[in-house]
């Protein structure tokens, strides 16, 4: 029972590569959206580093990035074997790498394994002018044949970069796409600067956990994360402009499930109001949280309940 709806039909296809190092599963499906392809095809790391990027060449844009969870956080659900706040922390170092190459300022919310509350993470973000906030997190289900990645986003400012960023890592991932939707977690509600949250799997499901624990796999989660960050200015802002680039140049503009009615923003600010945003976060996160980042499907009656305040 789908409680939600689309705003638009979700349709992008996703497709295995073998950049992944994994086995392709299906072909490349026709309206191959690689025929797009950056021709940025990532370069390693060193080489990358090589490319000297002068100042006048630097990116003005400052990158947040948010790595979910941290400290007594582990984030996901409880008895869940690998911790969520560990694969996050590590694709955002590795994201840190990637958007440092292209010559982006970064700023990391946290850079080791401490709790940061949401409303810090939030300050830190709303602190940077021309800003743009990316949380890193992995999902959990009890269902486990739950799988997939998502990538969210809230204000409408945000959408082209939620699509670029899925663009492109749920286009290279071997998994589920489970599309850009749109919600109100607190991360993404309260940030003024365009903000997104990358699922980048379910650390629940076996195959998709494997993945997560493999360096390659992440290392490449980053840099499609990474490309989606630098090529977001290239998504297709018109149906119009779509129709023209969408087949040459330019990142499609994303479809997305609007799920805002799960949440009463509204409510749950006004709740959250009374606390301070660390001991919402601090005295709940972990339960509740997941209660929401996790698979969409099958917890629409706890969600409507559920109170809104976790970030992810
Ligand atoms: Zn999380």
């Amino acid at each position: 029972m789908r409680k939600y709806f689309l705003s638009l039909v979700v349709a992008a296809p996703f497709v295995a590569t073998a950049a992944y190092g994994l086995p392709a599963p299906s072909s490349p499906s026709s309206r191959e959206k690689r025929a797009v392809a950056p021709r940025a095809t990532p370069t390693p790391v060193a080489q990358r580093r090589a490319v000297a990027v002068s100042e006048a060449d630097r990116p003005s844009t400052v990158v947040v990035i948010d790595a979910g969870h941290g400290g007594f956080d582990r984030g996901g659900i409880p008895r869940q074997l690998v911790p969520e706040k560990t694969m996050n922390l590590d694709v955002a170092q590795r994201l840190k790498a990637v958007l440092t190459a292209y010559g982006y300022r970064v700023v990391m919310t946290r850079d080791s394994d401490v709790f940061v509350p949401l409303g810090t993470r939030v300050a830190i973000a709303n602190s940077y002018r021309d800003a743009i906030f990316v949380c890193i997190h992995f999902n959990a289900a009890r269902r486990r044949s739950a799988s997939g990645i998502e990538t969210y986003f809230y204000s409408s400012q945000s959408l082209p970069l939620a699509s670029a960023i899925h663009y492109y890592v749920a286009g290279g991932a071997p998994t589920a796409n489970r599309g850009v939707r749109r919600r109100g977690f607190y991360v993404l509600r309260r940030t003024t600067i365009p903000s997104v949250l990358v699922e980048c799997g379910f650390l629940t499901n076996a195959a998709e956990a494997n993945y997560a624990q493999s360096a390659d796999y992440r290392q490449k989660l980053a840099e499609e994360i990474g490309r989606g960050v630098r090529e977001r200015s290239l998504v297709a802002s018109t149906s119009a402009a779509n129709r023209l680039a969408a087949n040459n140049t330019g990142v499609p503009l994303q479809p997305f499930i609007d799920q805002t009615h799960y949440r009463d923003p509204d409510l749950s600010r006004s709740k959250r109001g009374k606390r301070s945003s660390k001991s919402s976060s601090r005295s709940t996160s972990s339960k509740r949280k997941h209660s929401s980042d996790s698979d969409s499907e099958k917890k629409t009656t706890k969600r409507k309940s559920a109170p809104a305040q976790t970030e992810d």
